[in-house]
């Protein structure tokens, strides 16, 4: 199954994918987390995308759209994956949708995590992140046992830099001007499914899982 989690900045997107990714054995691709590891390696992906990032906007369509190319074309992507962060513009939506028809494949479904402004704007400040192993917490609402330790491997917890008060702002107006137009895109085509993300983690798991499992 070819499968697209579209919504918001903070709006769970990641957490989701992460769980769903096991469960069904589907690889999970993070344009973000392809992109921070550009950076932290300084290639030259990263060192191009740095800019762009910091200041919350978005890296040039021609660069991402190539390295998701890249990534579909890996074997694990044949049986189906999630797609988390991309596509971002209908120009996104567009080169994927190429792309895959190029191969004879298509997207089968395109879930929408609904969440208001001011839930994302808690869920980003609060938001820490392993830097050994990519789990996610909450300060408040998913807090680690040990503060800036991760229950799962020991490593240290840490806030993105774009997850500070005024990027997360910017973040929220980049995704109004250019991704949002994507739910009205997707909708057109028959993909959209919306499930309401402003519930507690466990419980958009399973909406996500009710969708998906409806599906096939
Ligand atoms: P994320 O982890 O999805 O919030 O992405 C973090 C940052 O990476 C974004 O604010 C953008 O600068 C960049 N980024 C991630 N995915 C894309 C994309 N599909 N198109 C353009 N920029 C992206």
């Amino acid at each position: 199954m070819n499968v697209v989690f579209l919504g918001p900045p903070g709006a769970g997107k990641g957490t989701q994918a992460k769980v769903i990714s096991v469960e069904r054995a589907m690889p999970h691709i993070s344009t973000g987390d392809i992109l921070r590891e550009a950076v932290a390696k300084g290639t030259d992906l990263g060192k191009k995308a740095k800019g762009y990032m910091d200041s919350g906007a978005l890296v040039p369509d021609d660069l991402v759209v190539a390295m998701v190319a890249a990534r579909l074309s890996e074997k694990d992507c044949a049986g189906g994956f999630i797609l988390d962060g991309f596509p971002r513009t209908i120009a996104q939506a567009e080169a994927l949708g190429k792309n895959l028809s190029g191969g004879g494949l298509a997207l089968d479904m395109v879930v929408y995590f609904k969440v208001d402004d001011e839930q994302v704007v808690e869920r980003l400040s609060g938001r820490r992140i392993c830097r050994k192993c990519g789990a996610n917490y909450h300060v408040q609402f998913m807090p680690p046992v040990v503060e800036g330790k991760c229950d799962k491997c020991g490593g240290e917890l840490y806030q993105r830099d774009d997850d500070k008060a005024d990027t997360i702002r910017e973040r929220l107006q980049v995704y109004y001007r250019q991704t949002a137009d994507l739910i009205a895109y997707y909708s057109g085509k028959g993909l959209l499914v919306e499930v309401d993300a402003s519930q507690t983690p466990s419980d958009v798991t399973d909406a996500v899982r009710a969708v998906l499992a409806a599906e096939r």
